[in-house]
């Protein structure tokens, strides 16, 4: 069995979302080695950083990538083996790039509850609590806030509320 850790430049943009590691950036590998009766069992963990928007307030943000894979690499033996042990070399790319690809999330988010832009000026509301409604502090009120349109003035402005509740 061998360790080793190794730091490589991304050969190429992984990703196509909001984030994505960049070409050139760090990607930092910790593999382990080890010969097996068919071949050499690769064992890596890959640490990254994506980089792009915050799908809600479109600020940059730097997310941290960590995922491990395991794949066989075959000695060359004509059977069908998907990864097969090269000149004495295993061909990592492929793999590594697949596992950042599918760790990176579809809505990323500079923190877990971002508020978002405020809909009428733009603005970041992180940055502007002042702008920040109850209805968008506590999504429970929003419900609320049908009730009272319905309850307090008879009018149908409220049309979404069950004409049978009254
Ligand atoms: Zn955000």
């Amino acid at each position: 069995m061998r360790e080793t850790r190794l730091t490589v430049p991304a050969s190429e943009q992984l990703g196509e979302g909001l984030v994505a590691v960049r070409e050139g950036s760090e990607i930092d590998l910790d593999v382990r080695i080890e010969s097996v009766h068919e071949g050499v069992l690769v064992s890596a963990e890959v640490d990254a950083v994506a980089e792009g928007e915050c799908g809600r307030c479109l600020i940059d943000i730097a997310l941290p990538v960590e995922v491990e894979f395991q794949e066989l690499f075959a000695y060359n033996s004509g059977e069908a083996f998907e990864y097969e042990v090269q000149d004495d070399h295993v061909d990592l790319e492929s793999l590594i790039r697949d596992a950042v690809v599918l760790a990176l999330p579809f809505q990323p988010v500079c923190r877990p509850d971002c508020p978002g832009l405020d809909p009428e000026t733009g603005l970041r509301l992180a940055d502007h609590p002042e702008l920040v409604t109850p209805e968008q502090r506590d999504p429970r009120w929003a419900a609320l806030a049908g009730f009272q349109a319905s309850g307090d003035d008879g009018s149908d402005v409220a049309s979404d509320t069950d004409p049978q509740r009254d």
